[in-house]
């Protein structure tokens, strides 16, 4: 009784689990479709300079719109494609894409723009990433200092070494470098001082009750002295209202980023339709 009872339970999850490899399978192959049928599009977030109000850069989020699941969010895809080749074939199309649209917008509005894309971990380890990026710009004349590549907390504290070599040859470049949801992984200052970073992100979760609780508020300004001792910019993310805006602001926080300021849209409806 018990032998068969047991030998029915290992063949349930044996059907879960081929299902569940199965449906994974499946959506690799539709993301290496998506590429080809131009699927991927590109919106783009507002970062905005704490204090003078204006737009100084904005930030490439991907979005997949799926012909039968519609919209699938990008942190659920982004780790599909990081499971395999993908990423980098992603990457790169990102990197070549945003990178024209915003040479175009630059020119078109007269503006000096900041274009931020982010890298996955699994880009740091692609030999070709460097030439990649230097094409990128070559190709569409946006000046190096109009790009700044984020790269998570996490992603730069797995093979530190390795990626303090990587982001110095991307430094060499002229383009600047940032260090996105900080705060959610484990980094020491000392760590971070050697690496080539300009720009420091404040992960939401510690934005979030900055208006409440004093002590979310002390978590922030200690992380934005620390940031400014090392004469890092500060970006705060997830900003989504103006109470929170406003101890930012106190704080000294440099620029903000979140829905209050502008949610992620696509470049007609940012920017204007391009003549
Ligand atoms: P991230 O780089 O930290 O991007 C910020 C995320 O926070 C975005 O989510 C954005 O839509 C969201 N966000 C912005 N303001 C607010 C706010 O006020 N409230 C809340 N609740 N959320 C806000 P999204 O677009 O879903 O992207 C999720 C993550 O996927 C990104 O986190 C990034 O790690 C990754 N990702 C997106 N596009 C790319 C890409 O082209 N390449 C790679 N490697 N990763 C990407
Ligand atoms: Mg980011
Ligand atoms: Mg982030
Ligand atoms: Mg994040």
């Amino acid at each position: 009784q018990a032998k068969t009872l047991g030998r029915a339970r290992y063949e349930f999850f044996d059907v879960e689990l081929r299902e569940r490899m199965q449906r994974r399978l499946r959506m690799e192959q539709d993301l290496r479709d998506a590429l080809q049928n131009e699927e991927l599009w590109t919106a783009y977030q507002p970062v905005v300079d704490i204090e003078s109000g204006e737009m100084v850069a904005v930030e490439a989020l991907l979005r997949w719109k799926h012909p039968a699941h519609g919209t699938i969010s990008p942190a659920e895809f982004i780790p599909l494609a990081e499971e395999s080749d993908l990423i980098n074939l992603i990457g790169k199309y990102v990197l070549r894409t945003t990178t024209r649209e915003i040479a175009r917008r630059r020119e078109q509005l007269g503006i000096d723009l900041n274009l931020k894309v982010n890298l996955s971990a699994r880009q740091l380890d692609d030999p070709q990433l460097v030439a990649g990026v230097q094409d990128a710009l070559k190709t569409t004349g946006l000046p190096p200092h109009a790009l700044t590549l984020e790269v998570t907390e996490s992603a730069l504290m797995r093979d530190q070494a390795a990626a303090a070599e990587v982001l110095t040859s991307l430094r060499d470049l002229g383009v600047t470098l940032a260090i996105d949801d900080f705060g959610t992984g484990y980094s020491s200052l000392a760590q971070l001082q050697r690496l080539p970073l300009d720009t420091l992100k404040i992960d939401r979760t510690f934005v979030t009750g900055i208006a409440e609780s004093r002590d979310a508020a002390a978590i922030v300004k200690s992380i934005i002295a620390m940031a400014h001792a090392v004469d890092l910019i500060v970006v705060a993310e997830g900003v989504e209202d103006e109470e929170q805006l406003a101890v930012l602001r106190e704080l000294r926080c440099d620029q903000a980023q979140g829905f209050h300021l502008g949610r992620p849209a696509p470049p007609d409806e940012l920017f204007g339709a391009v003549e």
